[in-house]
Protein backbone atom coordinates (compact mmCIF):
# COMPACT_ATOMS: atom_id res chain seq x y z
CA UNK A 1 0.00 0.00 0.00
CA UNK A 2 0.98 3.30 -0.47
CA UNK A 3 0.99 5.88 2.85
CA UNK A 4 -0.05 9.98 2.47
CA UNK A 5 0.88 11.34 6.26
CA UNK A 6 -0.09 14.68 7.01
CA UNK A 7 1.12 16.88 9.99
CA UNK A 8 -1.97 17.87 11.99
CA UNK A 9 -1.41 21.65 12.91
CA UNK A 10 -0.60 24.08 10.83
CA UNK A 11 -1.09 21.32 8.30
CA UNK A 12 -4.90 20.48 8.17
CA UNK A 13 -6.07 22.78 10.80
CA UNK A 14 -4.64 26.09 12.03
CA UNK A 15 -2.24 26.17 14.57
CA UNK A 16 -1.60 28.79 18.02
CA UNK A 17 1.29 29.57 19.76
CA UNK A 18 1.58 26.99 22.51
CA UNK A 19 -0.38 28.47 25.28
CA UNK A 20 -3.09 29.21 23.52
CA UNK A 21 -4.06 26.17 22.68
CA UNK A 22 -4.88 25.16 26.92
CA UNK A 23 -8.43 27.50 25.25
CA UNK A 24 -9.19 25.52 21.87
CA UNK A 25 -12.04 23.34 22.01
CA UNK A 26 -12.57 22.93 18.43
CA UNK A 27 -9.99 22.73 16.06
CA UNK A 28 -10.26 25.09 12.79
CA UNK A 29 -10.06 23.14 9.71
CA UNK A 30 -8.17 25.20 7.17
CA UNK A 31 -10.04 25.99 4.01
CA UNK A 32 -8.63 23.90 1.64
CA UNK A 33 -8.49 20.63 3.94
CA UNK A 34 -11.52 18.82 2.76
CA UNK A 35 -11.31 19.16 -0.83
CA UNK A 36 -7.63 18.72 -0.84
CA UNK A 37 -8.16 15.19 1.07
CA UNK A 38 -10.73 14.08 -1.08
CA UNK A 39 -8.37 14.16 -4.30
CA UNK A 40 -5.94 12.33 -2.61
CA UNK A 41 -5.38 8.59 -5.14
CA UNK A 42 -7.43 5.89 -3.80
CA UNK A 43 -4.39 4.03 -3.23
CA UNK A 44 -3.01 6.31 -0.41
CA UNK A 45 -3.94 5.56 2.60
CA UNK A 46 -4.06 8.52 4.68
CA UNK A 47 -2.45 9.17 7.77
CA UNK A 48 -2.05 12.09 10.77
CA UNK A 49 1.37 11.85 12.46
CA UNK A 50 1.51 14.27 14.99
CA UNK A 51 3.68 15.82 17.68
CA UNK A 52 1.46 16.87 20.92
CA UNK A 53 3.66 17.59 23.08
CA UNK A 54 1.87 19.76 24.91
CA UNK A 55 0.42 16.73 26.60
CA UNK A 56 3.53 16.24 28.24
CA UNK A 57 4.32 19.37 28.76
CA UNK A 58 0.57 20.10 30.95
CA UNK A 59 -0.98 22.92 28.36
CA UNK A 60 -3.38 20.46 27.03
CA UNK A 61 -4.91 17.12 29.02
CA UNK A 62 -4.98 14.21 27.48
CA UNK A 63 -8.82 14.59 26.96
CA UNK A 64 -8.81 17.41 25.51
CA UNK A 65 -6.49 16.05 22.68
CA UNK A 66 -8.86 13.31 22.68
CA UNK A 67 -12.19 15.27 22.01
CA UNK A 68 -10.89 17.59 19.58
CA UNK A 69 -9.04 15.22 17.82
CA UNK A 70 -12.14 12.98 17.46
CA UNK A 71 -14.50 15.63 16.41
CA UNK A 72 -12.47 16.47 13.90
CA UNK A 73 -11.80 12.65 12.56
CA UNK A 74 -15.59 12.63 12.44
CA UNK A 75 -15.60 15.95 10.48
CA UNK A 76 -13.65 14.56 8.08
CA UNK A 77 -15.43 11.16 7.82
CA UNK A 78 -19.03 13.23 7.10
CA UNK A 79 -17.08 14.24 4.01
CA UNK A 80 -16.16 10.92 3.32
CA UNK A 81 -12.74 11.54 4.26
CA UNK A 82 -11.22 8.22 5.65
CA UNK A 83 -8.22 8.27 8.13
CA UNK A 84 -6.70 4.98 8.76
CA UNK A 85 -4.61 5.96 11.85
CA UNK A 86 -3.45 9.10 13.75
CA UNK A 87 0.00 9.03 15.69
CA UNK A 88 0.29 11.27 18.24
CA UNK A 89 3.82 11.87 20.33
CA UNK A 90 2.00 12.76 23.32
CA UNK A 91 5.63 13.47 25.51
CA UNK A 92 7.50 16.25 26.84
CA UNK A 93 9.97 17.74 24.52
CA UNK A 94 12.32 16.98 27.51
CA UNK A 95 12.08 13.28 27.23
CA UNK A 96 13.83 11.42 24.54
CA UNK A 97 10.88 9.52 23.44
CA UNK A 98 12.07 8.48 19.68
CA UNK A 99 8.78 9.40 18.47
CA UNK A 100 9.06 12.82 18.78
CA UNK A 101 9.20 14.30 14.79
CA UNK A 102 11.76 14.69 13.27
CA UNK A 103 12.55 11.22 15.11
CA UNK A 104 11.15 7.79 13.25
CA UNK A 105 9.05 6.46 16.68
CA UNK A 106 5.37 7.30 15.20
CA UNK A 107 6.59 6.05 10.96
CA UNK A 108 7.97 3.09 12.59
CA UNK A 109 4.70 2.12 14.33
CA UNK A 110 2.83 1.97 10.88
CA UNK A 111 5.53 0.39 9.28
CA UNK A 112 5.20 -2.52 11.54
CA UNK A 113 1.08 -2.48 11.01
CA UNK A 114 1.40 -1.75 7.30
CA UNK A 115 3.09 -2.81 4.25
CA UNK A 116 3.89 0.29 2.68
CA UNK A 117 5.80 1.07 -0.28
CA UNK A 118 7.63 4.03 1.47
CA UNK A 119 9.99 5.31 -1.66
CA UNK A 120 6.13 5.96 -3.62
CA UNK A 121 4.60 7.22 -0.25
CA UNK A 122 4.17 11.19 1.10
CA UNK A 123 4.78 13.28 3.79
CA UNK A 124 2.87 16.58 4.12
CA UNK A 125 4.33 18.94 6.83
CA UNK A 126 4.56 22.66 7.18
CA UNK A 127 7.48 22.30 9.56
CA UNK A 128 11.40 21.42 9.06
CA UNK A 129 10.98 18.28 11.30
CA UNK A 130 8.56 16.81 8.87
CA UNK A 131 10.70 17.33 5.68
CA UNK A 132 13.62 16.24 7.97
CA UNK A 133 11.59 12.79 9.20
CA UNK A 134 10.43 11.80 5.96
CA UNK A 135 14.06 12.38 4.80
CA UNK A 136 14.99 9.83 7.08
CA UNK A 137 12.37 7.50 5.84
CA UNK A 138 12.89 7.89 2.82
CA UNK A 139 9.28 8.90 1.42
CA UNK A 140 8.51 12.29 -0.34
CA UNK A 141 8.32 15.58 1.44
CA UNK A 142 5.60 17.98 0.49
CA UNK A 143 6.12 21.13 2.54
CA UNK A 144 3.36 23.23 2.63
CA UNK A 145 1.69 26.66 4.02
CA UNK A 146 4.12 28.68 5.89
CA UNK A 147 7.06 26.46 5.39
CA UNK A 148 10.32 28.13 5.68
CA UNK A 149 13.18 25.93 6.63
CA UNK A 150 16.46 25.97 4.77
CA UNK A 151 15.76 22.17 4.47
CA UNK A 152 14.49 21.42 1.07
CA UNK A 153 11.26 19.09 0.59
CA UNK A 154 10.98 17.52 -2.43
CA UNK A 155 8.44 19.88 -2.98
CA UNK A 156 7.02 22.92 -1.66
CA UNK A 157 3.22 23.85 -2.33
CA UNK A 158 1.33 27.02 -1.05
CA UNK A 159 -1.35 25.29 -0.51
CA UNK A 160 -2.81 21.56 1.11
CA UNK A 161 -4.70 21.60 -2.43
CA UNK A 162 -1.28 22.46 -4.57
CA UNK A 163 0.33 19.22 -2.85
CA UNK A 164 -2.51 16.81 -3.54
CA UNK A 165 -2.36 17.97 -7.27
CA UNK A 166 1.30 17.05 -6.79
CA UNK A 167 0.91 13.79 -5.59
CA UNK A 168 -1.79 13.08 -8.64
CA UNK A 169 0.32 13.82 -10.95
CA UNK A 170 3.49 12.66 -9.66
CA UNK A 171 2.63 9.20 -8.23
CA UNK A 172 3.26 5.96 -9.84
CA UNK A 173 0.19 4.42 -10.50
MG1 LIG B 1 2.75 21.52 11.85
ZN1 LIG C 1 7.08 10.82 21.96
Amino acid sequence: MYDASQDRDGTLVKDYPDADWSNVLHLEISPDTISALKKIPDQYKIFIVTNQYLIGEGIISFEQFLTTHTEFISVLGQSGIYIEQTYFCPHSRSISCGCHKPETGMIQQCLTNYDVNIPQSYFIGDSAGDILLAHTIGCKSIAVRDYASTIQPSQYSHTLEDAVTFIQTDHVS
